[in-house]
């Protein structure tokens, strides 16, 4: 059994990006819109903002009042969108009920979508398409095959079908050759899935959802899930006695998480890439 060290594999991709940063005049810009106060937002921000000063990019934080209207937060994103100076818009979520989400997603222009979420980036993930893609997903991706978990033919389980994760990272595997199954709340008999699967991947957001009898020996296990559970954080797999049971397993935290902030910061220069090239 193996631990899918996520820090490790960010703390690499990571120095990579400096490096290429490093040799650049320009620095790449990464702009995060936040509405309200939320505590876990904060969290994730600060995350954000010190890949971005690690890496090299310049960082802004824009923190607007849980009272703004989605016309006025549509107003910030356009200034952002024609402000060639900014690269990466990054809209923290979740916003406040007042406002429209896929709205906002698809207000950010798709070459400075550094989240993956617009209409235009899915649509070519769906295509098979270079784009900027969803960070968790694109970092599950990344994880395995830094780890030469080769997914071509494998059978591959996906717990969760939203569109942040379950969708993209579903999408993703079926482009690399997976054969994919998909669960969700409606699925009858949860365990006849994921205990057929040689890769389960679980992103729902329920603390030990996925026990040692519901997974085969050997399997590999990305565990999405964050959770708050007695003060501590913890996934959606029942890891203790999960962990014995497989290949290779991802911690909550130092799995997922790490990857996603890593794919952020690759999408980055990716988008300040698309920009230059236009
Ligand atoms: P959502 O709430 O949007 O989606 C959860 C999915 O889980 C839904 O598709 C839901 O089904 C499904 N589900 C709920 N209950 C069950 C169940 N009992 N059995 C099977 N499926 C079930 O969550 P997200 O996809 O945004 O996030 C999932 C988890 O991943 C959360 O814990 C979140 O915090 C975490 N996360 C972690 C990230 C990271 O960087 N590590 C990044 C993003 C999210 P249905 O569609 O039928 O309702």
């Amino acid at each position: 059994m193996e631990i899918l060290d996520g820090k490790k594999i960010k703390d690499e991709i990571l120095d990579e990006l400096r490096n290429e940063v490093n040799n650049m005049q320009e620095k790449p810009t990464l702009v995060v819109v936040q509405v309200g106060n939320n505590e876990a937002s904060n969290v994730y921000i600060k995350q954000k903002a010190k890949m971005a000063r690690y890496v090299g990019y310049q960082f802004h934080h824009i923190k607007l009042d849980d009272t703004i209207t989605e016309e006025e937060l549509l107003y910030e994103i356009d200034k952002l969108n024609k402000d060639k100076s900014v690269h990466g818009i990054l809209v923290q979520m979740p916003l406040p009920s007042q406002i429209n989400t896929y709205k906002v997603q698809n207000a950010v222009l798709p070459e400075k979508d550094v989240d993956g979420l617009s209409d235009i980036n899915t649509g070519k993930l769906f295509h098979g398409k270079d784009a900027l893609y969803s960070c968790t997903p694109f970092g599950v991706m990344e994880l395995l095959k830094r780890y030469k978990i080769n997914v071509v033919g494998k059978n591959v389980v996906v717990v969760g079908r939203s569109n942040l994760v379950g969708k993209p990272m579903a999408t993703m595997l079926i482009n690399e050759g997976a054969t994919v199954t998909i669960c969700h709340s409606k699925t009858n008999d949860l365990p006849k899935y994921t205990f057929n699967a040689d890769i389960l991947i679980v992103a729902v957001g329920k603390p030990k959802l996925i026990t040692a009898d519901m997974v085969k020996d050997g399997a590999v296990v990305i565990d999405v899930g964050i959770n708050r559970l007695e003060n501590r954080l913890c996934g959606d797999v029942d890891y203790e006695n999960v962990l014995p049971k497989c290949s290779y397993i991802t911690p909550v935290p130092g799995g997922v998480g790490q990857m996603t902030v890593a794919m952020l910061g690759k999408n980055v220069l990716k988008a300040y890439k698309i920009q230059k090239e236009k």
